[in-house]
């Protein structure tokens, strides 16, 4: 007998996100957490983009974040600033945001959905049993459960249990990371390989780079910090009182495999990379909201384990995408009249519009397009949040994806589209929403006939005028047709 049917490793964004989509899909998950309290020792990530925010809406809880960040135009590519206020998206924007204050606001919604996490207890390990899964705690604490997900940050414990190989690259560069109070404000801005700025408190944030990669082997000291400032601004303006002292470089690493058997890796537990364009957190979200669903149908048996598979084949060239992006970013930073020459073309060349929204997309994980291509345009790409007008009244698409279901908006009454057999696995709305719709990169397109939404806002299918495949993406992506058995349950397929 399972204690659970998931048990995930971490209580940060990637972890708290999954288990909130399991705990709407009714699956039984438990977080094991090795920190006590949901404080974080530093701030880490200062953002959010624009396609995190959709999925936070879609959820109904982006206004929490909303209001205790500030949106902002965030986007950079290398230093050369991307406006995406023209984007079609209700949020043509970052937002800036600490981590902190991010996991704060998902502990209190996880807490409100009744996700369990169990606090102050490390995973030293598992042992898949190929029926279930036995992880195990440093306090002796064993848990069994059907499926495992790693969302344990980049040193991973359960990757490395797994055996799955972390591929890349190692780091070029270590920053030293600091809140700080001064005796003498500094100028803010970029320099050092990093800058300085405003931080909580009336505190000053550091990061700055080493002289030395291999300074990342040692614990960092306020004489570091100190010395970093005199190295690039001649004065260590009086640094006293860190709030917190850390390293971090620019290794960037996948894992070759998201799966291996009943376990599963997600967030920084699949892919590390440096935090130029402040996209980590913001992957890791997204791993977790398509992993979810997915999860959940296969703990469920309304759907095959292969289903499954579509997670890394959708989810790692989002991640190696990020990488390449990251690594670009790195080497135009390189010394040298030649870096700085080629750093200077590329910010010429992202001045065009086709390219700042080419570029801007990409960070603001607004052109995701899971492939295949299908019939239709939007096929894989995220639904827009268009609003609906049903036989209830107006509606907006996310706000109907608030419970992480499937949705069939129905938008042609003469199309003969036959949801029937799936009735109990997905919401049919029929209504009207004209045209044209404005998609990020696509551009303007018609509206389809019909349109099946994944719970993660993604297209699983569009109709055009054949619609002859219906049939076939529900199959695939929903499930067999259920079909009654005679005790009532469904067929398992
Ligand atoms: C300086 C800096 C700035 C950054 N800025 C940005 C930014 O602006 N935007 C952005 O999107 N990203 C940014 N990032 C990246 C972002 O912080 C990470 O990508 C994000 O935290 C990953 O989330 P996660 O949930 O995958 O992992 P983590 O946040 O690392 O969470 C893992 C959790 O697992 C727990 N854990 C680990 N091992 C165990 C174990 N054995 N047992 C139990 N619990 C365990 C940990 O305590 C932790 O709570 C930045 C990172 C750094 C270092």
């Amino acid at each position: 007998m399972n204690d659970h049917q998931v048990v995930v490793v971490g209580a940060g964004p990637a972890g708290m996100m999954l288990a909130a989509e399991l705990t709407l899909a009714d699956v039984d998950v438990v977080v094991i957490e090795r920190r006590p309290t949901t404080a974080l020792e530093s701030p880490r990530s200062r953002g959010l983009h624009s396609r995190t925010l959709e999925v936070l809406d879609q959820r109904g809880i982006a206004d929490r974040f909303v209001a205790a960040g500030t949106p902002a135009q965030v986007q950079a590519f290398a230093g050369t600033p991307l406006d995406i206020g023209d984007f079609p998206t209700r949020y043509p924007h970052g937002l800036a945001l600490t981590q902190s204050d991010f996991e704060q606001i998902m502990a209190g919604w996880i807490d409100e959905l009744g996700v369990r996490v169990l606090r102050d207890r490390t995973v030293t390990g598992y042992v898949d049993h190929s029926d279930h899964v036995e992880i195990t705690c440093a306090d002796g604490a064993v848990l069994r459960a059907e499926y495992l997900v790693g969302c344990d940050g980049g040193r991973s414990v359960i990757r490395r249990s797994a055996g799955i190989e972390f591929a890349g690259w190692d780091p070029t560069v270590c920053w030293i990371h600091t809140e700080v109070e001064v005796d003498e404000r500094p100028p803010y801005g970029l320099r050092g390989g990093g800058g300085v700025g405003p931080a909580d408190g009336g505190r000053v944030g550091v990061t700055l780079a080493e002289p030395d990669v291999d300074s990342r082997f040692s614990e960092p000291t306020l004489d570091d910090v100190r010395a970093a400032l005199v190295r690039v601004d001649g004065t260590h303006y009086g640094a006293h009182s860190p709030r917190f002292i850390s390293r971090f470089t620019d290794a960037t690493r996948q894992a070759v495999a998201y799966r291996a058997g009943r376990v599963l890796l997600a967030g920084d537990a699949a892919h590390v990379h440096a935090p130029f364009g402040g996209q980590g957190l913001n992957l890791g979200v997204q791993d977790a909201v398509n992993l979810g669903w997915k999860l959940a149908q296969v703990v469920h048996r309304t759907s095959p384990e292969s289903l499954l598979d579509t997670y890394q084949a959708e989810r790692h060239p989002v991640a190696a995408r990020v990488m390449r992006n990251t690594m670009a970013q790195r080497a135009l930073q390189f010394e040298g009249e030649r870096t700085t020459a080629l750093a200077e073309l590329v910010a010429d060349l992202l001045t065009p519009d086709e390219a700042r929204i080419g570029v801007a997309a990409m960070i603001a994980g607004l052109d995701i397009h899971y492939g295949p291509d299908g019939a239709h345009p939007m096929a894989g790409r995220r639904m827009p949040d268009v609003e609906l007008t049903t036989a209830d009244g107006t509606t907006r698409v996310y706000e109907q994806l608030h419970d992480a279901e499937w949705l069939f908006i129905a938008l042609d009454p003469s199309a003969p589209l036959n949801t029937a057999p799936w009735g109990d696995r997905l919401r049919r709305i029929d209504a009207t929403a004209p045209g044209p719709w404005t998609l990020p990169v696509l551009g303007r397109i018609e509206p389809p006939t019909a349109v099946l939404v994944r719970p993660d806002g993604h297209v699983a299918w569009a109709g055009t005028d054949g619609d002859d495949d219906l049939t076939a993406a529900l199959t695939e992506w929903i499930g067999t047709r259920p079909a009654a058995t005679p005790s009532g349950a469904e067929a398992v397929p």
